[in-house]
């Protein structure tokens, strides 16, 4: 008979992070993978490591000959399994860093190779500063790091969180098909094409929107998935191809019912899931146009000052041409106060200009009031002393800041300067990643006017109904309709978002009016939630909370990748599978479909 390639003595008693002192004396059995070795000749040290810690080894050559050799064959990232007994370790060599550091495994009985492992591309102890695209091509070991490992729990951490808590409430926790077709969340959809159709293709869901709000057409009251969605958009490092999102749906609700929840479900997570500190228990809620005026952006960052001042009365009627010419344009001119930055060097403003260059802006003046009186300005022989002190006061500057300025389009200008401030918040270290700080947005216009077609587009969601009074704006002036729809910031992200729906088929109908559709288009593209509409739709309301988002931030990291466990790279590649492939013959003779761009790149 074959030998078992591991025998019964091999099955672990303990993980890797169980033992403690009052198990010294037991005869254990661990499994685990070699994380370090240290061959002293005749003692022989291993730490084993697990998803649950590290426990210390001690093999003695004089004690146990035959598994001394055993442990001599044993290399890092070996799957080994070791028999001994606990044991205290002598004073003075515990190791505080580990939740086992008090004890060790010594006289050992056993030791057995379960697998052993070529040398790891990098090493699984550190694997800081190892690029990226190999540590997603090993994507299997990158995980038994540490960190990973702690990131990928936090994940789920959160998720059990927000399912213990959703299932508390009375939510159904129900799944929506993912080959469905083309929904609209402002991005291109990803689509498969249909075999038993030929010509026809279904689209991956960029979220389940329309699903969710036909549950409460069927009176399923309450729902929550934790779904995947698809977007086709252009990859930046804070957008995924493939993502998860925390969707849910409530019938007869209002938008505070579902801020409400959220409120409570978000404290509970950071609670459970994190050791970091609210600054607000009660998260505020801001309008969006307060949040454009006070940061230049719905991407709140409460957790410091330096907000935007309009100082376009005092920077018009200067002579200053780029200032006037922008004021009689509809323009506005806005400023950041740095706080004792007066004394800047030209390269220091230099780096600040450069920021708000690469958002829009075309440049950036500065006024510079220095603690012995003195005022230091480009636009000094426009505005004169007093003129620049007044700006400086409308901007809230006082003695050793300095003030920057930003003149153009209102939309440029906040731009420009909210990434002024995110930049200068990171800078001046005024952003705690141990404080949260979240903060609602409310009252979104209803459409925006698209840039390039100059029609009007809805700002977040089709569904979303206008706010209570708007729906005469409908018919007589949409653009200046207001909607229920609602976004949580958090740390100068936004986690999540939602609105209270048009849930009457007429309101959508107008909205999709408003927006160009034709009649034939409005059919074709939600003529079956019209229809559902007419058959007794609930007032109903939800939203989507990003779960990497919230992840990222409790788990203090930019990358959006370090919190899924098998992520694309920035290019969309999954190094690890070698996704997308190349497709040919049979497999795209059957879809009737042919492929352009047979040169595929990886
Ligand atoms: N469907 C929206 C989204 O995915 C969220 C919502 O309004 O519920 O962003």
């Amino acid at each position: 008979m074959a030998e078992s390639p591991a025998p019964a003595w091999t099955r672990r008693t303990h993980t890797c992070g169980e033992l403690r002192r009052g198990h010294v004396g037991a005869s254990v059995t661990l499994n685990g993978w070699v994380h370090r070795r240290r061959d002293q000749g005749g003692l022989i040290f291993l730490d084993l490591r697990d998803r649950y810690g590290i426990t210390q080894v001690a093999v003695n050559r004089d004690q146990n000959a035959e598994a001394h050799a055993a442990a001599a064959r044993l290399r890092a990232e070996y799957v080994a399994a070791v028999t001994g007994q606990v044991r205290a370790r002598p004073a003075g060599t515990a190791n505080p860093n580990l939740s086992t550091g008090e004890v060790e495994l010594g006289e050992i009985e056993r030791v057995e190779i379960l697998a052993a492992s070529k040398p790891p591309p990098f090493e699984i102890t550190s694997g800081a500063n190892v690029d990226e695209s190999v540590r997603l091509t090993y994507r299997y070991l990158d995980l038994r790091r540490e960190r990973m490992r702690w990131l990928t729990e936090l994940r789920f951490d959160i998720t059990r969180v927000m399912r213990e808590f959703l299932w508390g409430r009375g939510f159904l926790e129900l799944e929506t098909p993912t080959l469905i077709k083309t929904t609209p969340e402002g991005a291109r959809d990803f689509i498969v094409p249909s075999r038993h159709h030929p010509g026809q293709a279904y689209a991956l869901p960029q979220s389940p929107q329309q699903l969710k709000q036909l549950l409460m057409v069927s009176g399923l009251d309450r729902y929550f998935q934790l779904a995947r969605c698809y977007r086709d958009e252009d990859l930046r490092a804070d957008r995924f191809a493939e993502f998860t999102q925390l969707d849910l749906e409530m019938a007869f609700v209002e938008r505070e019912d579902v801020m409400g929840l959220i409120d409570d479900l978000y404290l509970d997570i950071v609670r459970r899931c994190s050791n970091k500190r609210l600054l607000h228990e009660q998260f505020p809620r801001i309008t969006y146009a307060q949040a454009l005026e006070r940061f230049g952006t719905d991407k709140v960052d409460l957790r410091f000052g330096l907000e935007l001042q309009d100082v376009s009365a005092q920077a018009g009627g200067r002579g200053f041409r780029v200032f006037d010419a922008v004021l009689a344009d509809g323009g506005m001119v806005k400023a950041v106060v740095v706080p004792g930055a007066a004394g800047y060097s030209r390269r220091q403003v230099n780096a600040l200009q450069d920021v708000v260059k690469t958002h829009g802006a075309a440049g950036l003046a500065t006024i510079a009031l220095h603690a012995d009186g003195s005022v230091r300005s480009p636009l000094e022989r426009f505005f004169g002393r007093q003129g620049l002190l007044d700006a400086a006061q409308a901007a809230g500057a006082g003695a050793g800041d300095l003030v920057c300025l930003v003149a153009d389009q209102p939309a440029t200008v906040n731009a420009a300067l909210a990434a002024l401030r995110a930049h200068l918040g990171a800078q001046l270290e005024l952003t705690d990643p141990n404080v949260l700080a979240f903060c609602w947005v409310v009252d979104y216009p209803l459409f925006e006017r698209d840039e390039e077609s100059g029609r009007l587009t809805f700002t977040h969601n089709p569904f979303c109904s206008p706010s209570d009074d708007s729906f005469e704006l409908l018919y007589t002036d949409p653009e200046r309709a207001g909607s229920k729809q609602y976004d949580l910031a958090c740390n100068g992200h936004e986690i999540g978002g939602g609105s209270v729906r048009a849930h009457r088929a007429k309101d959508l109908h107008r909205i999709y009016e408003v927006m160009g559709f034709s009649e034939a288009e409005i059919e074709e593209q939600i003529g079956h939630m019209l229809r559902a509409f007419e058959y007794g739709a609930p007032p109903h309301g939800g939203i989507a909370m990003g779960l990497e988002r919230i992840a990222m931030i409790l788990g203090d990291t930019a990358n959006l990748r370090d919190v899924t466990v098998f992520p694309k790279n920035q290019a969309g590649v999954d190094l690890m599978l070698g996704a997308p492939s190349v497709m040919e013959g049979e497999q795209l003779e059957e879809l009737g479909l042919e492929l352009g761009g047979s040169t595929q790149t990886t």
